[in-house]
């Protein structure tokens, strides 16, 4: 008998520690004694009071199975979990260009390829394989039939891609699919006829502040367009379609947060039944340099502006599901509401099967890497050919990581985002800490703190 390898602990609070373990699916509130008993295991093995122990064993913390058999358990357990999401998703990219200029775009590093090839429009031909093919994989994974299509960019809805966007709805509607976009919002009242008549959704579109701050980053290239989004939020918000608002901050911005906030509430948008607002830190970029906030520092601002700005909580914040991605239900879904935590050898679709076809021929599997042909898994015309790339893209795991491999707290980070591990480190089968230790250190213990006592958790 001994500790299990895949223990976690986190300190939540004073004395308090979440106690976890994704092999069993277990997490626990334990008080300090637990822990350190379960850390001097050789020492205190045959002092301990016996019920605890029992329900240790129980729960899986502590096994009479070697590190070598766990881990082959684990391996086991997670392949069959990740074989039911692959092929999952599918995206079109329907031009590299946009209408906007945002500083710290993590897409504009692909621009210098020039003004033709940025501009290039997905064509009717492209589009009309494009659902041949996800038929053909469709058909290959028939029990993970995905009928959703999300439209990408560059951005996908401007007043010009009216012609070809209407085209695709038309035809993937025929062929059973059903859309998605996520677009920079500036055509979207121009759009709005169209998404509604076809049911797309969610609609995905991002504000960045007041105003005046949004204004200062996204502009068209002459003015801001803080209004002309808001607009077309409107043009949807009594349709059916769903609205998910994305708000990027910096450590410059997000000071604004609660006026934001403020705006957002007389609107009356935070109440609205379709609506969702989500705090992301800006990502860097491949290709450019953009700079990047420390996400511990952005944390610490956050929690601090929520407990000043009650209004603030109403954001979801995007590393909150940290332990996100596939498969679902996320760590702080876990803790909320007491279901089985489920381990994880990823940490995104981009390594269990997402698809974006671009109007190059090409095929990416991660959404920040599109137009950076060093990092393309594929091409789709005439055939669907893959390239090396894809093996690497859907080899990287915790188990081909070997930092990862040893690494306890594994199934639940799943080896971080490959595209922050490149940036990091120049190579996308690195693993990439930063966001797991940044989420476990500051907003798990906030997390703990603001719904302990609404959720039920198992406690030792
Ligand atoms: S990325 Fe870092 S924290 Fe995550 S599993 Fe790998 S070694 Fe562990
Ligand atoms: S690798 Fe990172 S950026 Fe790319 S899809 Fe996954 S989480 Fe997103």
């Amino acid at each position: 008998m001994k500790p299990s390898f895949y223990n976690v602990s986190m300190r939540v609070d004073e004395d308090k520690y979440l106690l976890m373990n994704p092999l069993f699916g277990s997490l626990d509130e334990v008080d300090k004694e637990v822990i350190e008993f379960l850390d001097s295991w050789e020492e205190t093995r045959d002092i301990y009071d016996s019920r605890i122990m029992e329900h240790l064993i129980k729960r899986g913390y502590l096994t009479e199975r070697s590190d070598d058999e766990e881990m082959a358990l684990m391996q086991k357990k997670c392949c069959e979990i990740h074989e039911r999401y692959r092929h999952c998703k599918h995206a079109i990219i329907v031009t590299y260009d946009c209408n906007m200029n945002c500083a710290y775009c993590f897409e504009s590093g692909a621009w210098s390829r020039g003004l033709a090839w940025r501009k290039k429009v997905i064509s009717k031909e492209q589009v009309m394989r494009i659902f041949d093919l996800i038929g053909e994989l469709n058909s290959e994974f028939p029990h993970i039939r995905e009928e959703k299509v999300s439209l990408y960019g560059g951005e996908p809805l401007m007043a010009g891609n009216m012609g070809i966007i209407e085209f695709i709805l038309e035809k993937g509607t025929e062929a059973g699919y059903r859309f998605d976009v996520n677009t920079n919002g500036l055509d979207l009242k121009e759009f709005a006829p169209l998404l509604v008549h076809y049911g797309l959704s969610p609609v995905r579109t991002t504000i960045d502040g007041p105003p005046e701050i949004h204004d200062k980053r996204r502009t068209n290239g002459k003015k801001g367009t803080f209004h002309d989004i808001v607009e077309g939020i409107e043009a949807i918000q009594d349709s059916k379609i769903e609205i998910g608002i994305r708000v990027n901050v910096d450590l410059d911005t997000i000071k604004y947060l609660p006026e934001l906030a403020h705006f957002i509430q007389e609107k009356g948008w935070f109440d609205h039944p379709r609506m969702r607002f989500a705090l992301c830190a800006i990502v860097g970029c491949v290709g450019k340099d953009i700079a990047v906030p420390s996400l511990s520092r952005i944390i610490k601002e956050v929690i601090h502006l929520s407990q000043e700005h009650p209004l603030v909580r109403r954001f979801r914040a995007d590393w909150e599901g940290t332990v996100r991605g596939v498969p679902e239900p996320n760590l702080i879904r876990v803790m909320m509401n007491g279901v089985p935590l489920v381990p994880r050898s990823v940490y995104c679709e981009a390594h269990i099967g997402l698809m974006g076809y671009d109007p190059h021929g090409d095929v990416y599997s991660c959404p920040r890497f599109v137009g950076h042909p060093e990092q393309k898994i594929g091409t789709y015309i005439p055939l669907l050919k893959f390239t090396e790339n894809y093996e690497r893209w859907q080899n990287r795991s915790i188990f081909t990581m070997p930092k990862c491999t040893a690494c306890n707290n594994s199934p639940l980070c799943g080896g971080g985002c490959a595209h922050k591990a490149f940036l990091e480190t120049g190579d996308i089968t690195n693993p990439s800490c930063k966001a797991f230790n940044a989420f476990t250190k500051h907003c798990l213990p906030y997390v703990y703190k603001r719904w302990k006592g609404r959720q039920p958790t198992n406690s030792v």
